[in-house]
């Protein structure tokens, strides 16, 4: 009884602790991690097909013409997209794909995919989301005052998401994204193949 994967969208606020987060997920319970690809330079320390697939906008452009993402969007300033063979070919083995985008890619995905569970990680509180992004020391002020604005802006869509949970602990908050996703998975409509296969079995037994 195979069961296609599941894609998990997590989004959040920037400097919310989402690559650590999903670092985490991806650790401890082996979920498949979609790298993004990027017009975005990379920031120190980052490195090409880890963080991101860093691109020059034309080439970005063109795997956009070639139907090269499943979704893609402008994030202050930068483009990001979400590659489409990796995920299809996750999707098809039976692994269960994180994307961590924003939310233009977030919505696009859910009229895409139905399935998808889409989260939502927040920090305790605005001041703890400021102080986050001022103390990660890679974003000078204009940036960070900018992603400030951003953030306003995506506390709207917040309720577009199915869960939020709260990074304030990192070990809990690891946990409860994958309870969310491990509940949802266990779903009555989630499983609806698997209880006609279920039901056929025990009768022809
Ligand atoms: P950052 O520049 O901080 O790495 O990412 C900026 C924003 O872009 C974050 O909200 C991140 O989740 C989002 N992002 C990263 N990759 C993608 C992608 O492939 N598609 C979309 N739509 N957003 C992305």
């Amino acid at each position: 009884m195979e069961k296609k994967g599941t894609l998990i969208v997590i989004s959040g606020f920037s400097g919310v602790g989402k690559g650590t987060v999903v670092k985490r997920l991806v650790q401890d319970y082996g979920y498949s991690l979609s790298i993004s690809a990027t017009t975005r330079a990379p920031r120190e320390g980052e490195v090409d097909g880890r963080e991101y697939y860093f691109k020059s906008k034309e080439d970005f452009m063109n795997l956009i013409d070639y139907n090269g993402f499943i979704e893609w969007a402008v994030y202050v300033e930068n483009y990001y997209g979400t590659p489409r063979a990796f995920v299809e070919k996750e999707l098809a083995a039976g692994h269960n794909v994180i994307l961590e985008i924003e939310v233009q890619g977030a919505l696009n995905i859910k009229s895409q995919y139905p399935d998808a569970v889409l989260i939502f990680l927040t920090a305790p509180s605005a001041e703890v989301l400021k102080n986050r992004l001022i103390g990660r020391g890679t974003e000078d002020p204009a940036v960070i005052e900018k992603r400030m604005k951003r953030a306003v802006e995506e506390s709207e869509d917040m309720d577009q998401y199915e869960y939020i949970v709260v990074n304030d602990d990192l070990d809990q908050c690891v946990k409860d994204v994958n309870s969310v996703i491990v509940a949802k998975s266990c779903r009555l409509e989630e499983n609806i193949e698997f209880m006609k296969e279920m039901k056929a079995e025990l009768k022809a037994l």
